[in-house]
Formats: C-alpha cells, structure tokens, sequence
C-alpha cells in the first residue's frame, strides 16, 4: 500500500482491485478497434506536471479533454485511463443518447421548473452536438438519429409517461411526436407493444466507434493519453499527486471521471448504488429485421423497472439489454460485471417474448457492464470536501451516452475555473438516502429486485403481484432513475 508523499495531508485510494474491464469487451468495441481504430496510447511511467488530469476514457473523461482544449487551448491535459479508451461503460452501452425529457418530472421535484426546462434543453443540444461531432470526425454512420419510442409492453405500463407528458405541456415542451397505439406497434416492430410515445430527437449510436473517435480527437488536440494506466490514489495537500505503480502525475485539477468506480470513495459512494446492466446481441438477421420493420435504427424501452431496452445494429442484429443485474456489494466491481452469466438466457426470453417472430434467431454475443445509479437519479459533480482541487462527476443512472456530452461541458469549465457549469444546487451535491450498512445494504437491496423482478413477472402474466411483494419493490431507493435506456434496481432474474 502507498504512503502518503511529503507535503501531502491526505489520500484518496480508488479501486483496489484491477480494474480489469478487458475481460468484458463487447461486440461495439471488438467491432471498432477490428474497424482499424486499434492505436495504442503508451502507458504512463515517470513523473510528470500536468494543468488537468483526468481519470477515466470514457465519454465523460474525453468529452471533458476536448471541451478544456476548445474552451482554454493552452491548458495541459493528461488522462489516464486503466484499460482502453471505451472499454468501460461507454463502450459496453446500448447506444440509445437519449434526451433528459423522460426525467422530467423528476428533474422539476429536484430543482423547480425553470432549471428542469434549462437543463432539458441542454441535454438536447448534447445529442445534437453528439450527432455534429460524428459528422466531423468520419464516423457519421455511428450516429442515426431515427427516435425512440417509450413503451408498454404489458397493460400495467400502458400510460406510464403520462404525468411526465402533461408536466411538459404545462411548461411548452413538447418533445413527443403523436402516434397512435397501431402506429407505436410498427415503429417498435411488434404487436407485444401495446402504447407508448415516440421522441423523434433520441439517436441510436455505435458507442464504442464514438469512445475511440473522441479518443483519437483528444489525442490529436493535444491532450497527453496514457492506457493501461491504472491511477492507484490520489495524494493531496499542497499539491494534488495522481499516483500510478510506476509513476505520479502533479496536477493543479484532477477530474475523476471514473464511473462507478469512482463509488469506491466513501463520500461518493454513499450517493450512489452500483448495478450490472446486461446486453445480448443476435447473429445478423437483417431480412428478419426488415420483416418487422426494426431496421430503421429506432431505439426502444419499455416501462418496467428493470427495464428492457433494444435497438438494431446497422449489420441487422437486434441488440436487447436488460437492467437490474448483478448488484455490487460495498459498491466493488467484480468480474461478474462483464458478463451476464445465465442471466442471459433469461433476457433471451425477455427478446422471444418481446418479438415472437426472432425465436430462432441464435445470440452471438453478450456482455455487462456497470450502472452508477445515483440516489437522485441524476449525475452530480462535486469538489472532494477534503481535496477541492479533486472533482468528481458520476450517477448518470444508465442515461449517460447523451449527458455525458453535457458533462464534459461542466467539468471543463470547472477544472479551468473559466465557470461553474451553471448547474443547480441538486446536481451540485451528493444526494443522500438513509441506507443500512453492509451487509444490510446488499441482502436488503437483492431482497428488493427480487421483488421487483417478481412483481413485473406477475404483471406480463396480468396477474396482480402479492402486498409483500409490493411493498418490498416500493422500498427501491433509485426509483427516481427512471425512463430511459438503461434503469436501475434489482433482481437476477433467477
Ligand atoms: C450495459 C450498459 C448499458 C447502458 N446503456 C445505456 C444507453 O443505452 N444509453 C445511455 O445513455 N446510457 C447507457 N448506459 C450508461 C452509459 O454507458 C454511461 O453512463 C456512460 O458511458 C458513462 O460514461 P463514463 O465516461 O462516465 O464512464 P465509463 O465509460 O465507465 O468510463 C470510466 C472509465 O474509467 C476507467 N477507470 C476506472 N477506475 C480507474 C482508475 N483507478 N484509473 C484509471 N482509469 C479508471 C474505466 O476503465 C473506464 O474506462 C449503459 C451502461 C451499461 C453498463
């Protein structure tokens, strides 16, 4: 274990385990790096001095590499990230960059109307800006801006958005497009869809093609990249030392942008909850696809707690995740973060039933990854309150392909000092719950998604679930990471 450095009065120690996510690549990022985007950055050795270091290659790391060298060119920027470029979330994703209007509601109980409509509009421009940058750098058939579509796919989620829909009206945002209940059977591509609202500003990405562009754009921008560069601790006090095993980065910001493994960090950790999100992915069937109409590139969820998320592929694969997998205990990452395990023979079912017309096709592919829910539902960024020269910005919750844009933004006007990000107050703190201790936490927490996941089973059956059971999936404390790509809770299936 390292010592603390002279002249530092504190430590800040992050994964102790590897972070060893090579383990879990998945189909995006095999497919981009055999693209011919397999440049290696060298690993970091020595000591150097740097303006900013960033932890973490994800898009919240590089968004924010690239915003410092647009907003303040002259700045020196080192990121250090522990495997590649993408290989965490960002590469593992289900590519839906998804708007914040689905949250709403949600973000109005948070910061009041006039912020909620602010920051929509912000998360909106992020996917615009998401669209623009792919544009630009070569990879425009990464980005396809075709809509999604928030469904029901049982009778007990018919009408789920409605609240959220009749809050937007009454602040003059109308991102939905009108559809009939016939018309969202089509765009989805089956009958199992029984209602639900199309956002036609919601775009379907090839994530890890995204991770690897912006690496190589940062990289060309002058930032200095360093992979399979693990950061060990960070060392405050006079100066702020970013440490590695062979070597120490001086730096007057440090921004960790590390995902759920920033939950590690006790004051961070206790805001968030951290939970697999599990994909599968079909050998290409793109006349099957074209059959049912799901070749367009639409994304879609359905209402369920642990949600069902789903989208083709442009080589005419059907790519379906599922939230609410394997939940962390004390908040660490294990390997069984990568993938699904027999978990994935349950989403199988979940892709039959959702579209009876595939029960043939065979999956080629499977991969996991870890979701920082948030006890808000929301991303935070925050100063450590004993190292401020530390930020920190995690809890996108599953929806952080389109907010991380956004992010990026943020943390690099806060790393210069060039501004605050203009935030509100509720995402400028680590929200709390009163949560037991471990092991409390863990058994409670699986005790919940396995009420959850009973609770939604009963309702594909039209059966009314048990009161216990009610009340057990009532007490999930990221409920408010609803609606999107990717949502929280609970339960193995099995
Ligand atoms: C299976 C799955 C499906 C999802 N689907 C969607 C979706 O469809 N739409 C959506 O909006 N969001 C989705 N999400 C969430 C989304 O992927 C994330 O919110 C987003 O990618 C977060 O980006 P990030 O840069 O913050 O994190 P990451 O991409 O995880 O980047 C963090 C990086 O930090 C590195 N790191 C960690 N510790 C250290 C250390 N000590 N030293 C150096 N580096 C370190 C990791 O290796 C990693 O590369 C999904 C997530 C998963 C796992």
């Amino acid at each position: 274990m390292a010592s603390i450095s002279r002249g530092a009065t504190g430590i800040i120690r992050l994964s102790r385990r590897r972070v060893q996510t090579s383990g879990g690549r998945s189909l995006w990022l095999r497919e981009a790096l055999d693209g011919g985007d397999s440049y290696d950055y060298p690993q970091f050795e020595g000591a150097t001095k740097t303006d900013v270091c960033i932890i973490g290659g994800g898009f919240t790391g590089l968004w924010t590499a690239l915003e410092i060298k647009r907003i303040a060119p002259e700045t020196d920027v080192t990121l250090l990230e522990a495997d590649i470029c993408g290989a965490g979330a960002s590469g593992r994703n289900g590519g839906f960059a998804l708007t914040w209007w689905a949250h709403f509601q949600h973000l109005v109980e948070l910061c009041g109307p006039e912020e909620a409509v602010k920051l929509g509009q912000r998360a909106q421009r992020a996917v615009q800006q998401i669209g623009e940058f792919c544009e630009r750098h070569q990879i425009a058939d990464a980005f396809q801006m075709q809509g999604w579509v928030w469904a029901a796919t049982n009778a007990q989620q018919v009408g789920d958005w409605e609240q959220t829909v009749k809050l937007l009206e009454r602040f003059g945002v109308a991102p939905y497009e009108p559809r009939s209940r016939a018309q969202i059977a089509e765009l989805a591509g089956s009958a199992q869809h029984l209602d639900g609202l199309f956002e036609p500003i919601s775009a379907a990405v090839q994530p890890a093609r995204l991770a690897r562009a912006l690496a190589r754009a940062a990289h060309n921008a002058g930032v200095r990249i360093h992979e399979h560069s693990q950061v060990a601790s960070i060392e405050h006090g006079q100066h702020t030392s970013v440490v590695l095993a062979r070597g120490s980065v001086n730096a007057d910001q440090v921004v960790l942008a590390a995902n759920a493994w920033a939950a590690q960090i006790p004051e961070i950790g206790a805001g968030l909850v951290v939970v697999a999100s599990d994909v599968i992915a079909t050998v290409p069937v793109p006349e099957r696809l074209a059959a049912i109409g799901m070749n367009r590139g639409v994304c879609v969820s359905d209402s369920r707690r642990l949600v069902n998320y789903y989208r083709p592929t442009l080589d005419g694969r059907m790519v379906f995740g599922k939230g609410g997998g394997t939940l962390a205990y004390a908040n660490a990452i294990g390997r069984n973060f990568d993938h699904p395990g027999r978990r994935a023979a349950a989403i199988r079912s979940q892709l039959v039933r959702t579209y009876p017309s595939l029960w043939d096709v065979a999956i080629a592919d499977s991969w996991s990854g870890p979701i920082d829910y948030s006890l808000s539902g929301m991303p935070f960024f925050v100063r450590l309150r004993d190292a401020p020269s530390v930020l920190v910005c995690a809890g996108f919750s599953g929806d952080g392909v389109g907010p991380s844009r956004l992010a990026g933004e943020v943390l690099a006007e806060m790393a210069t000092g060039l501004g605050d990000g203009d935030l509100p107050r509720a995402l400028r703190t680590v929200p709390s719950a009163p949560l037991p201790p471990e092991p409390l936490r863990y058994l409670g927490g699986r005790a919940v998604r396995a009420a959850i996941a009973r609770k939604e089973r009963a309702e594909d059956l039209h059966m009314r679930p048990g009161p216990i059971t009610k009340l057990l999936a009532g007490l999930d404390p990221t409920s408010s990471a609803d609606r999107g790509s990717e949502r929280v809770a609970g339960p193995d299936e099995h």
